[in-house]
């Protein structure tokens, strides 16, 4: 018999869309087609119930999603990418997390927004995304009204994001890779950096630049990340040059310098090492010349 969640009879039409793409599983670009109503697992590890890792009001998050209160981070477990650097290995690799109910999700964002977040943060959201939505319904008919910010690794299909039109006020994506062969060396997904480039156009037609309210919290719009590697393996001139020239010189960037060797990537010598001063400034220097005038922590 299947694993269908409860009620899904009365699942909207774009809920029921989405459930459809899982069943089989073409919710992104990996395309596993397992049937995950009936209990089947594909690449990301998560069958047809969300599975949660942790949630709290988060500080380390970009000042505009932060402010005073914080930023109401649920952490989904599993990961529809193979990263070999991942610095949350034992959560989407490991599959660390439990299974929960959609009300019960659902009363946890309701908690978040008690507790004054400025926004409910789902990472890691993608292979969730039924789940997701379904819970956000439950919760915006029991009175959530914070922004929803999808903070996902970039490799998403098209035909999913574009589901999301009107329920996701801020996406936060990834863009790691402009190389398809370092996509698919370091991240089992060589098609990873058309995938990305096409949801983050997608996503950028949805919401557009980034608006901040008075107090400079982000309302709405499109926030890029972008990690900083090592020998320029996340080629870096090439992915500001995208956002530049494709997306808006206006778009909110997050040049990122955190890289430091995790889970696989020991047995990477290219990978092996933190990334150095140069190599971020460079990074930066990049992005300004690529004509990019929102880059976060900078003032250019
Ligand atoms: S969401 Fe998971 S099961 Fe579905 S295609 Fe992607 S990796 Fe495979």
């Amino acid at each position: 018999m299947a694993l269908l969640p409860p009620n899904i009879g009365s699942f909207s039409k774009p809920i029921q869309q989405l459930w459809d793409y899982m069943n089989p599983c073409i919710l992104c670009p990996r395309k596993c087609k397992v049937h995950r109503g009936k209990g089947q697992i594909g690449f990301c590890g998560i069958g047809p119930l969300p599975v949660v890792s942790s949630v709290a009001p988060h500080f380390g998050e970009e000042s505009v999603l932060v402010g005073p209160s914080g930023s109401g981070t649920i952490f989904f477990a599993g990961c529809n990418l193979g990263c070999i650097f991942c610095q949350n290995y034992s959560i989407s690799h490991l599959g660390e997390g439990n299974e929960i109910s959609f009300a019960k999700l659902a009363d946890i964002m309701l908690s978040l927004q008690k507790q004054g977040c400025h926004n409910i943060n789902l990472v890691t959201p993608t292979h969730q995304m039924p789940m997701m939505l379904r819970t956000i319904m439950i919760a915006s008919e029991k009175g959530l009204k914070l922004p929803i910010v999808y903070n996902c690794g970039g490799y998403e299909s098209l035909h999913a994001i574009q589901i999301l039109e009107g329920v996701v006020d801020i996406y936060m994506p990834d863009l790691k890779y402009f190389d398809p062969a370092m996509a698919k060396m370091y991240s089992q997904a060589e098609d990873y950096p058309e995938a990305a480039m096409a949801a983050i156009r997608e996503m950028h037609r949805q919401v557009g630049d980034l608006v901040t309210d008075q107090r400079g919290i982000a309302t709405r719009g499109l926030l890029v990340r972008h990690l900083v590697l090592p020998e320029e393996i996340a080629g870096t001139a090439s992915v500001v040059k995208f956002i530049a020239e494709e997306i808006s010189k206006n778009t909110y960037v997050n040049i990122m310098d955190q890289y430091h060797p995790c889970y696989k990537a020991f047995d990477y010598p290219s990978l092996n090492r933190r990334i150095t001063h140069q190599e971020y400034a460079d990074a930066v220097q990049m992005a300004e010349d690529a004509g990019l005038k929102r880059i976060d922590g900078i003032t250019v």
